[in-house]
């Protein structure tokens, strides 16, 4: 009998293609700026958003019932004021993608199934990681991550603006499970390949990997960073894609400070990406240098921040990071 984990893999990889074709074409929309809608936060939402949500939860449902979800989005926010005006697309684009005609109530039972609470398995989802990166038309990612009594043990990262070189691709999927490797296809393809993180030491070609959104993070920390360990370029991506880059061996840090003191991060912006960039053969822990315990619920509440690189580099950051704290 096949592994539970690798057939919910397997489900979410179907799901997150499933999204990848509404989000792209939702992104090449001309009017993408005018679909963004307000939730509460400053943090965007999208009709893609709800439409990508919608679509992983059937397939994973239809697959895994009762598998626990912690997922970013909830109907009742798309149903409220202002927002329930883009309803009908929603329920257009997620028809479109199932060649069928999904009701009202069928769209929003998927977008909040939860399964159950008590049940061994949960699935992390981030229906678009990277919002502010999807409305700037640049990167972002379907994330679904799964965890076996609160450990991270798989993850799909969906990945439409990352290519190997082909721009007109449909962009590139990353998958792993616990002892299994870190994979990457072709979004709709089948052919995957194994994928190893960098093991490069020399510190003026370390490339190290941070947000977009200088909100989202501690641009500072990050400067100092590299200025005093001499590393070499900084690159900004949006959303977990930056796990994706880091895994398949294009950076070499990923760091990501808290914004703030009180802020702990989502479950669903790291368990996929932790996974995959630790079958790589990273080492991902806080800031501080502690395992990250997904334990906690929607947020990582015992952590500070997330650094992902190579063991000997790992050491050198968190000692770094120590003396200045
Ligand atoms: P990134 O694209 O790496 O900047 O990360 C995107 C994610 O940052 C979003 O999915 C949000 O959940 C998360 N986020 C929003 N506000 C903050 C904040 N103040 N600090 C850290 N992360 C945040
Ligand atoms: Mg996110």
């Amino acid at each position: 009998m096949n592994d539970p984990i690798e057939t919910l893999i397997e489900a979410a990889l179907r799901g997150a293609t499933l999204a990848a074709h509404v989000t792209r074409r939702v992104q090449a929309e001309d009017t993408l700026r005018a679909d963004a809608l307000a939730k509460a936060g400053d943090e965007p939402v999208t009709v893609a958003d709800y439409a990508s949500q919608a679509l992983v939860l059937r397939t994973l449902r239809s697959a895994f019932p009762r598998v626990r979800v912690i997922s970013e989005e909830a109907s009742s926010s798309l149903r409220q004021g202002e927002n329930a005006r883009v309803l009908p697309r929603v329920r257009a684009l997620v028809s479109d993608a199932l060649g069928e005609v999904v009701t009202e109530d069928d769209l929003c039972a998927w977008i909040d199934h939860e399964g159950d609470s008590d049940h061994e398995i949960a699935v992390t989802l981030d229906p678009i990681d990277g919002t502010k990166g999807f409305l700037r038309r640049e990167h972002y990612a379907i994330a679904i991550g799964v965890l076996r009594r609160g450990i991270a043990v798989g993850g799909v990262l969906v990945c439409p603006k990352l290519s190997r070189g082909d721009p007109d691709g449909e962009g590139l999927a990353f998958t792993a499970i616990e002892g299994g490797g870190a994979w990457e296809l072709p979004i709709g393809g089948t052919e995957s390949r194994r994928i190893t993180a960098s093991t490069m030491t020399n510190p003026a070609e370390v490339r190290v990997l941070a947000s977009v959104e200088s909100s989202h993070g501690d641009p500072k920390l990050v400067d100092d960073l590299i200025a005093a360990l001499g590393l070499g370029e900084k690159v900004r991506i949006d959303s977990q894609v930056k796990y994706a880059v880091l895994a398949r061996g294009d950076a070499e840090i990923y760091l990501r400070p808290r914004s703030k003191p009180s802020y702990r991060d989502h479950v669903w912006d790291h368990a996929a990406g932790v996974v995959i960039a630790t079958e790589a053969g990273a080492k991902v822990t806080d800031v501080d240098g502690k395992a990250l315990d997904f334990t906690a619920g929607s947020r990582l509440e015992h952590n500070r921040g997330v650094l992902a690189t190579h063991g000997p580099l790992h050491d050198l950051v968190v000692a770094t990071l120590a003396r200045w704290s």
